[in-house]
């Protein structure tokens, strides 16, 4: 028996096997889950399309969240697919190169609009159109990181995007909550991936991160898909609106610097 065994969904945000989005899926379908998969742009299609039939997918859509006719779309074919849902996992983020370097204050306008509305607005979108297609409730996941709260050098438009990320997952989880719909938030330690590339200073900051976070490692695809799992399920019944911690502890930090060293 396993966790997920009736229980079907869709994962966006798969761009390869690096993916954390990856990482969730296989352990959804691993768990029993009947999970469908959505990726940005048709050129991942020949990454994405091997790893969906790996969990023998049968949903498998492009859908470039920036495109509301996509994204109604997407939905159509999952009600066709699947009828119900009873989970979604947006890991979902993006930003212009130049504005994950240099200064924050240098920010463009265009910028900060791209990267809310890719990695914050598509959160909202994502939700309003699962609803529908939850009638016996269902759990919605996303990613976040602890840039968010505190500044994390050249993240930037990122942090102040994913501050109004968490901060959407409290006010979605409030509106869906009569409905029974849970929305909550993961926020991940630094994992090596494609979008994490982008993050100018990203690999300091990766090796960086074991020699001081309590754990003394790095979190896994593997350790992020567990939780999601957890909170997908029932047994996060009671959970929502809340940003959940797979980070080794760094979050409870007050000094990040090994004592060794100062
Ligand atoms: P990833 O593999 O590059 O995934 C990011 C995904 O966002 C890609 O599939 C990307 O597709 C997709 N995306 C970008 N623009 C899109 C659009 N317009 N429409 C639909 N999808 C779009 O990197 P990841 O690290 O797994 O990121 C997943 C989530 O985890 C993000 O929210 C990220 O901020 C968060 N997170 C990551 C870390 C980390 O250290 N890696 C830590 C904390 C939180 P394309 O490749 O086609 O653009």
């Amino acid at each position: 028996m396993g966790l997920f065994d009736g229980k079907k969904g869709i994962v966006f945000g798969v761009a390869n096997k690096y993916s954390i989005a990856w990482g969730i899926a296989k352990v959804l379908a691993e768990e029993g889950a009947d999970v469908g998969l959505s990726y940005a742009m048709p050129a991942l299609e020949r990454r994405v399309r091997p790893l969906a039939e790996q969990i023998n997918a049968r949903y498998l859509v492009k859908c470039d969240v920036q495109n509301d006719e996509e994204i109604e779309a997407a939905f159509e074919k999952a009600k066709e697919v699947f009828g119900t849902i009873d989970f979604l996992v947006h890991a979902i983020a993006y930003a212009k190169r130049e504005d994950l370097d240099g200064l924050f204050v240098d920010t463009s306008r265009d910028g900060f609009h791209l990267a809310m509305d890719i990695s914050v607005y598509s959160l909202v979108a994502l939700t309003r159109a699962a609803a529908p297609l939850m009638p016996n409730g269902g759990s919605i996941v996303t990613m976040t990181y602890y840039g968010s709260e505190k500044v994390a050098p050249r993240y930037n438009v990122m942090g102040v995007a994913k501050a109004a990320l968490e901060a959407s997952v409290r006010y979605l989880a409030y509106d869906l909550g009569p409905k029974g719909i849970r929305v909550n938030a993961i926020s991940a330690g630094p994992i090596k991936t494609l979008s994490a590339a982008g993050v100018s200073g990203f690999k300091k900051l990766y090796q960086y991160f074991p020699k001081v976070a309590p754990l003394r490692k790095h979190v896994t695809q593997e350790d992020i898909g567990h939780t999601a799992a957890f909170l997908l399920s029932d047994w996060a019944r009671g959970i929502t609106g809340e940003v959940i911690y797979v980070d080794s502890g760094y979050n409870i930090l007050g000094l990040t610097a090994p004592l060794e060293e100062i």
